[in-house]
């Protein structure tokens, strides 16, 4: 386990977070088919969502190459339940959160896996399909993309999927050997 845990999860700015094995977590085609739906307009977008990021079952077995996963969220209040914007920032906080743990994790663990909400949004414009990821040792896999179904892994790991009206929660996931 990382030493001082807490302490970095605090500095990156984590609401809550919780352990699970990622042996347990459910890889699900009909998530993957959410993204197809294209709802968030980030499918074949990025390199760090689907198709890049690879089929569901290639997906699955780059998590299980690790056998702890992290599950940690932001939460964030919005206007109402109508409010955009508030939902537009909140998603780009979070992607701060998720570099931030990184940044507090890497200099600790010779190798693990960090997966973030939709899309990556780093560069102005994508290089996807055309030409490689400019950064492609900090571009965080969309843990939806993965076909991960946030509401089980929260009840897995024991974290609120829902942190009640107007306001809206987002999950992340650090893979790694302990
Ligand atoms: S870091 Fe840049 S090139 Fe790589 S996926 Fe994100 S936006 Fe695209």
């Amino acid at each position: 386990m990382l030493d001082n845990l807490q302490e970095k999860l605090d500095r990156a700015g984590v609401f809550q977070h919780g352990i699970v094995n990622p042996r347990d977590v459910e890889f699900s085609e009909t998530v993957r088919g959410y993204c197809e739906e294209n709802l968030c307009r980030q499918y074949g977008k990025t390199w760090a969502c689907p198709p890049a990021v690879g089929t569901v079952a290639e997906c699955r077995e780059r998590a299980q190459r690790y056998n702890t996963m992290l599950v940690f969220t932001g939460k964030y209040a919005l206007e109402d339940s109508y409010d955009f914007d508030g939902m537009m920032t909140a998603m780009r906080d979070f992607k701060d959160i998720a570099a931030r743990l990184s940044d507090e994790v890497r200099p600790f663990l010779s190798d693990y896996l960090l997966l973030s909400n939709e899309g990556c949004g780093r560069c102005g414009v994508c290089t996807y399909p055309d030409s490689p990821c400019r950064f492609p040792d900090s571009v965080h896999g969309s843990i939806e993309g993965y076909g991960i179904f946030v509401s089980k892994l929260a009840e897995q790991a024991g974290v609120k999927y829902n942190n009640g009206e107007n306001t809206v929660t987002y999950f992340g996931a650090l893979l790694f050997n302990q």
